[in-house]
């Protein structure tokens, strides 16, 4: 073991950059600490506005190799790098695990299966990308997606690999060469990545990964002249941040954030399903940003749906997250569990009464908590939380149940639990939000379109809307064999 490598979980990672097909230290770096038991995984290489710059220069540099690479070559290699992602399951999930602390069973039965996905996903989507060419008086239109250039990819801790490689594989499946830049908080399983690119033997400067704090190198990457894309997902003020500093570029973006998305459970639904989709939203110590955070029911049913919540709820187990039997693991940093406590905190001083939990829990979890006596226009019910913590509201008409799923600033998602076909075609279709749900949550197909409205994001990725975004689009207009003229 040479002092670059960290030993986690029996797993070696190494936590230098890996840029232009090399590994590169910097003079400095920062710790990176499990939220499971507090102790130190790795110390990482923490970047420089240099190390940021070689990254882009490195993705320059293997752009037009890349680009050139015929799409069956590029697919085989997407394809060789899910083999490498499936062979090193077992280490992906349990390094993630130690890292972000959630559930070891959710990585290796879903999450890294989906992160393999997402590479097989995207190559052979780009096999079948293919728009059919239409005549303009005689001239034949042909729409192709051209490699854009060198993108920024920027994710945030709570879905690391899974993330990281929703962004990659479509944007490598392009043709274009990328600089991964992964959270500060969980930096291992990126690292892993590169070493599986390699392996796959994906060319020298086609994937590199820069670690270190956003605030100190997200500037230089986001505001580079030689980056053609940016594509991001996390919170709203740092989406902001970086929108101001692609300007400059007019850089295009991709931005999933951040969601307060309503849960609607009319009093004809089934109620069963009702208490268990509320309860799904504890997930992942609620640290989703897709999470229905606020559950809107409808008056007859509140007593019967929160007895039937509340027992259901204490069921959860929390405790480790590599252990089977755990439900919700911890949340993710010290800073974070302050953050969601203040929340409620603040939500209970205005009034808001806890029907579950309103309080820490042991280590760095935080009990599951059910917020009622909330007035829509309050912090907990307008802010997401980011943590294990809902909201309960009552509605009397359908009309109301809208107005209140659509009142706050953000639209990812929505949910809605009603056993009337016709009213769930109806509240869907009125609904402000990405992704609409209606008796079922987070089932996710790759060739739908992902993102969120308002400032829950901008853009949308998944299928060809992916590569809509990573290709400059191009139409080229031929004219018939011998003609003279023009139009
Ligand atoms: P964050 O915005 O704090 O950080 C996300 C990433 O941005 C990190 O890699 C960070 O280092 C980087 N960053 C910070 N400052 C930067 C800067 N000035 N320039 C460039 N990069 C910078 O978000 P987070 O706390 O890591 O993630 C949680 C948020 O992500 C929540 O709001 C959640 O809803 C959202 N999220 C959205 C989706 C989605 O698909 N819509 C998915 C997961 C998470």
């Amino acid at each position: 073991m040479t002092e670059h490598l960290s030993t986690v979980a029996g797993v070696a990672v190494d936590t230098r950059h890996w840029i232009g097909g090399e590994r590169v230290a910097s003079a400095e770096t920062f710790t990176d600490v499990s939220p499971i038991d507090g102790s130190t995984l790795a110390e990482i290489a923490r970047g420089t506005a240099m190390d940021a710059a070689a990254a882009v220069a490195a993705a320059k540099a293997a752009f037009p190799g890349w680009a050139a690479t015929p799409r069956a070559e590029r697919a085989r290699l997407l394809h060789a790098i899910a083999d490498g992602v499936e062979k090193r399951l077992e280490d992906l999930a349990i390094v993630e695990t130690h890292d972000n602390g959630a559930l070891l069973r959710s990585h290796r039965r879903g999450v890294m299966p989906r992160a393999a996905h997402n590479f097989r996903f995207f190559a052979d989507w780009l096999l079948k990308l293919d728009h059919e060419d239409f005549d303009t008086r005689g001239h034949t239109n042909t729409v192709s997606w051209d490699p854009a250039g060198p993108c920024v990819l920027i994710t945030p801790w709570n879905a690391p690999l899974m993330l990281a490689t929703w962004k990659v594989a479509p944007a490598l499946a392009a043709g274009n060469t990328v600089i991964l830049k992964p959270a500060e908080w969980t930096p291992l399983t990126a690292s892993l990545l590169a070493d599986i690119a390699a392996e796959a033997g994906l060319p020298a400067g086609v994937l590199n990964v820069v670690q270190g704090y956003g605030s100190e190198i997200g500037d230089v990457l986001t505001s580079h002249p030689d980056i053609r894309r940016i594509s991001f997902t996390g919170s709203v003020p740092t989406a902001k941040r970086i929108s101001a500093s692609a300007a400059a570029n007019l850089t295009p973006l991709s931005l999933e954030l951040g969601g307060k998305s309503p849960l609607l459970v009319f009093a004809d639904t089934d109620l069963d399903l009702a208490v268990d989709l509320a309860v799904e939203q504890y997930d992942n110590a609620g640290q989703v940003c897709l999470a229905a955070t606020r559950v809107l029911v409808e008056e007859p049913l509140v007593d019967e749906f929160t007895r039937r919540f509340v027992a259901k709820a204490a069921e959860l187990r929390q405790g480790d997250p590599r252990e089977a039997t755990t439900d919700i693991g911890p949340n993710i940093h010290p800073r974070q569990l302050e953050k969601i406590d203040g929340f409620v905190q603040r939500a209970i001083a205005a009034g808001a009464r806890a029907v579950i939990g309103g309080h820490r829990g042991a280590g760095q979890h935080y009990a599951p908590t059910l917020l009622t006596d909330v007035a829509q226009d309050s912090e907990i019910v307008q802010e997401e939380v980011f943590g294990p913590v809902l909201t309960l509201q009552t509605f009397t008409t359908e009309d109301e149940a809208v107005r209140l799923a659509n009142d706050t600033r953000f639209g990812l998602a929505a949910t809605v639990a009603t056993g009337d076909h016709e009213r769930a075609e109806r509240v869907t279709a009125q609904l402000v939000a990405g992704t609409v749900w209606a008796n079922c949550f987070f089932v996710r197909d790759l060739r739908a379109p992902f993102g969120g409205s308002r400032h829950s994001g901008v853009g949308r990725e998944g299928g060809t809307w992916s590569f809509d975004f990573y290709c400059d689009v191009k139409n080229t207009v031929s004219a018939p064999k011998g003609w003279r003229g023009h139009g």
